[in-house]
């Protein structure tokens, strides 16, 4: 692990009164609630907001005095839910506008280097002015809490203390440091690559992340099954929690049932059976299938949307990078479009991942046969890689794909809010709308429980209490 020496703390400090429109008490007047815990959307209920938590719940016209200073939100017609938690993300440094690299610069790039090069981001990053972009775009969105699986570390700690101390705004941050992949190599390991080779190494990993009160870790692919009954055996001794991204082998049942991870960061290629479901649900198991990501290996989320390029008209897209970042982004993929899916270079080699299109169907069916078994799952994006991945934007996707998979709207946000913050280990103080809890809110025109692209209509969004102010988050 390196120290924060040779970080580069660039950060524009702006005006604390520019987050919010208002710091005091909020009552949610007339509202439609929908709690987070999966129970059908409840009309006509007050909320009273106090001191950052949601300090009552009521049918409407039953709440007592209110508190003076009490700005009123009148919600005929608004539904309030619990802000969005993702995780699976990493935060990253994104312009997003289109690379100077050459195209015979890029063609000599593998696919992974490809994603890196065609338009500028990068991961991970010490240009916390770019960042604050990533973390914008989130609040905008109304994804209020993060995990963070696979970052800089040192980076992501410094995020998250900032933005604890009311320095920085952005979601709550909880990160898993770097990834852990790849042992019994010569290689060193990076900022956000850890390589151990020795007991003493991983117990090192552990220590450091604990010093920064941290409690999970990522392990990657080119971990062994019994490498990670190794790691998982020391995390859940010392109250951590492994989540593996093993690519094709996500959902695997022998490599948990062998290792006893206790998390799968994304679908795969393999088939889910009921009774491997069953076995997961029994052993407390968890997973975001990340859904998306399968429209993003089609292209349908870059050059398959190029005539059309529907992000320029979404507002949650386009009022957080910009109207020219977004015509680079087609740019930059509809260039790249040949480079999908053959050839040597490929980003999506047919060997690697099979049928593309089928992809997403089977991962949809997992999803619906897991949540069947009683799995507790979550949802994640991987935001921010591209293409189609876009913070904050792409959690809106991921709930439009988990109902189009036949999970109910209610349900859905279950996965977003309650056992997302149940896998980070925070559901006692975030992830529903209850008193007591943490007053990180939505609230959306429509109803999302009978259309749940209704997320998107964002008309408020309230973090630890406090009404942000959306407009300071847009691309200036
Ligand atoms: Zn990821």
């Amino acid at each position: 692990m390196s120290l924060l020496t040779g970080l580069l703390i660039t950060s524009t400090v702006w005006a604390q009164e520019d987050f919010w429109l208002h710091d005091g008490p909020i009552l949610l007047k007339n509202i439609t609630i929908i709690d987070g815990l999966g129970h059908d959307a409840k009309p006509m209920r007050d909320v009273l907001i106090e001191d950052g938590k949601i300090a009552r719940v009521s049918v409407t016209t039953m709440m007592p005095t209110l508190p003076k200073g009490t700005r009123v939100i009148e919600g005929r017609g608004l539904t309030v839910l619990p802000g969005l938690m993702d995780t699976h993300t990493h935060l990253m440094d994104i312009d997003y506008t289109r690379s100077t690299k050459t195209g015979d610069e890029l063609a000599a790039m593998d696919g992974g280097d490809l994603f890196g090069n065609a338009f500028n981001y990068a991961f991970p990053s010490d240009n916390l002015d770019s960042m604050q972009r990533y973390l914008n775009a989130d609040l905008y969105s109304g994804v209020t809490t993060v995990l963070e699986v696979g970052g800089n570390m040192n980076v992501s700690v410094l995020l998250r203390d900032e933005i604890e101390a009311g320095k920085r705004i952005g979601p709550t941050i909880h990160t898993s440091g770097a990834f852990v992949n790849a042992m019994h190599t010569t290689q060193s390991g990076t900022d956000d690559l850890a390589k151990p080779e020795t007991i003493a190494e991983i117990d090192e990993m552990f220590t450091s992340r604990e010093a920064h009160g941290i409690n999970h870790m990522k392990i990657y692919a080119g971990v062994t099954a019994w490498e990670a009954r190794h790691i998982a055996h020391v995390a859940h001794n010392r109250g951590f929690k492994i989540i593996a991204d093993l690519w094709g082998s996500n959902l695997s049942r022998d490599f948990m049932e062998i290792s006893d991870i206790d998390a799968y960061a994304h679908g795969g290629m393999l088939t889910m059976t009921p009774d491997d479901a069953a076995w997961m649900a029994a052993n407390d198991k968890f997973a975001t299938l990340t859904l998306l990501i399968f429209d993003n290996q089609r292209g349908l989320r870059a050059y398959e949307d190029y005539e059309k390029r529907s992000f320029l008209k979404n507002p949650l897209v386009v009022d957080v990078y910009g109207k020219k970042a977004v015509e680079e982004y087609y740019d930059a993929y509809l260039s790249l479009q040949e480079q999908w899916n053959d050839g040597d270079q490929a980003m999506y080699a047919r060997e690697l991942w099979g049928d593309k299109t089928g992809n997403l169907e089977s991962n949809m069916q997992n999803l619906r046969v897991m949540h069947e078994a009683g799995v507790v799952l979550g949802i994640g994006t991987d935001a921010a890689y591209p293409p189609g991945s876009w913070p904050g934007e792409a959690l809106h996707h991921e709930l439009e794909l988990t109902v189009q998979a036949g999970i109910k709207p209610v349900q859905a946000i279950r996965m977003a809010t309650y056992n997302n913050a149940w896998y980070i280990g925070v559901e006692n103080e975030v992830g529903s709308i209850e008193s007591g809890k943490v007053a990180d809110l939505l609230i959306v025109e429509g109803n999302p429980a009978e259309n749940i692209s209704d997320t998107r209509n964002i008309v408020h969004v309230i973090k630890g209490g406090k009404l942000v102010n959306r407009d300071a988050l847009k691309y200036r």
